[in-house]
């Protein structure tokens, strides 16, 4: 990949009209392409079954407008966010209460268009700014949308990298966002600085690394690839990584899986503060899909998204999500977080003693100096427990004991070079705990 900056490629394609089946949404993907030719492209042709699920056709928009006399209330051509996304074709002459019904606004940022979409069920309408509904003032309103619907393919962009065991991390963010940058689009981003990072990288685990237009891509891509779903072990979801607020990690549906605990451990050692979230308190996207029916895959998601209960960021889902929103130093810290949890789950392992009774530490150095490590020190006996069995990884301990990945690593490690313990693998250590 020829390495690229956060705000150059941000830049080239956030104003693209990114629709889930487009001539904006393939362009992007392209350029994405052509900094990342590694990356495959597969086409889901319109019309598809996939499960229970069908490719939509893909949709464009020539022109759009709202007139009245000779009055033009809104136009296209001053922002692609004023059509609905889907929006079926209409032409003619209204009323001013039919015309209400057809115009979305957001009264909670009135000077924003509000981002709408209509995928599955035909309807026309238009979005326009709160603050312009005052100029909505006749009694006839002549409208034209000029879209249109034709066969056209969905598209994923696939990655993969073969690691030293099949056994996958599938990471996914999506790209289907028109004109919008933090959601959607801000995930991309960090998704292929990471995957530029483990290309270079002796990994464990495999990765997949997905962009593909939300829910619909998921599917479509799983349901042409059902034979990998059981070589996938564990999801990361990104989006939303751009703006000014905490991270957010939304646990998977399973709760308390290892990478669960790794995405925990490294927002503790890279932020002061975070939220953490269980199963769809923060976000609802591709994540369902993966963590969901017939798939069942523990999927975690990264954002700095508020929870759903306390709503999103304010320029969420307008025309005010926009470059000026985020920067390229939040999007960094986020690249940070995710390749430090993948690097603690490439180094874990589950450490079980070769040897019988308490361990002499001094004769080995092993011993934790209070003064120089208290929280090691005061946690020794608690790691010798676990020990024995040989059913907790590293990962496992520090996030139990509240200590860093590198504090228990580090220390088990000399334990290793003394032959003290054996390291299991985390496959032979899940078997072993469901014998
Ligand atoms: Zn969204």
């Amino acid at each position: 990949m020829d390495s690229f900056d956060y705000n150059t490629f941000i830049g080239r394609i956030w104003f693209e009209r990114r629709d889930i089946v487009s001539g904006g949404y393939d362009r992007s993907l392209n350029y994405i392409k052509g900094i990342f030719p590694e990356m495959e492209i597969h086409s889901y042709p319109s019309g598809t079954n996939v499960w229970t699920w069908v490719i939509p056709e893909k949709w464009s928009v020539k022109s759009a407008y709202i007139k009245a006399g000779n009055k033009i209330l809104l136009d296209l051509d001053d922002h692609p966010l004023h059509v609905m996304s889907y929006s079926t074709p209409f032409s003619g002459s209204i009323s001013q209460e039919e015309l209400m019904s057809h115009l979305h606004t957001r009264c909670e940022y009135p000077d924003a268009i509000p981002f709408e979409f209509s995928y599955y069920q035909p309807k026309w309408g238009f979005c326009i700014q709160h603050d312009k509904l005052k100029d909505f003032t006749f009694k006839k309103y002549d409208v034209l949308i000029d879209s249109t619907f034709e066969r056209g393919e969905l598209k994923v962009g696939c990655y993969y990298i073969k690691g030293r065991i099949d056994k996958e991390i599938v990471i996914i963010a999506h790209l289907c966002h028109p004109c919008m940058v933090d959601d959607g689009l801000s995930g991309v981003a960090v998704l292929l600085k990471i995957a530029d990072f483990c290309k270079n990288n002796d990994n464990y685990y495999s990765y997949r690394f997905l962009i593909l237009p939300e829910t619909i891509g998921s599917i479509a891509y799983l349901s042409h690839n059902e034979h990998i779903i059981e070589k996938l072990q564990y999801g990361i979801f990104l989006e939303m990584l751009g703006h000014d607020d905490l991270f957010s990690l939304q646990r998977s549906i399973q709760g308390n899986t290892l990478i669960d605990r790794a995405a925990f451990l490294s927002l503790k050692q890279n932020t002061t503060e975070f939220r953490a979230g269980g199963f769809y308190d923060v976000v609802g996207n591709d994540e369902r899909v993966f963590n969901g029916i017939g798939v069942n895959v523990p999927t975690i998601s990264i954002s700095r998204s508020n929870f759903w209960s306390n709503g999103h960021y304010p320029e969420y889902h307008t025309s005010a999500d926009t470059p000026d929103i985020i920067t390229a130093g939040r999007l960094i810290e986020a690249q940070a977080i995710v390749i430090n949890l993948l690097k603690m789950l490439n180094l874990n392992y589950y450490p079980k003693a070769i040897v019988k009774g308490p361990i002499f530490l001094t004769r080995y150095g092993l011993w934790v100096d209070w003064r120089i490590d208290a929280s090691l020190n005061a946690k020794q006996e608690m790691i010798f427990n676990y020990l024995h069995y040989g059913k907790k990884s590293i990962i496992d301990i520090a996030y139990e004991l509240d200590l860093s990945f590198d504090q228990v690593k580090n220390w088990l490690d000399k334990f290793y070079e003394n032959n003290l313990i054996e390291k299991l693998s985390s496959a032979h250590a899940i078997k072993r705990e469901d014998d």
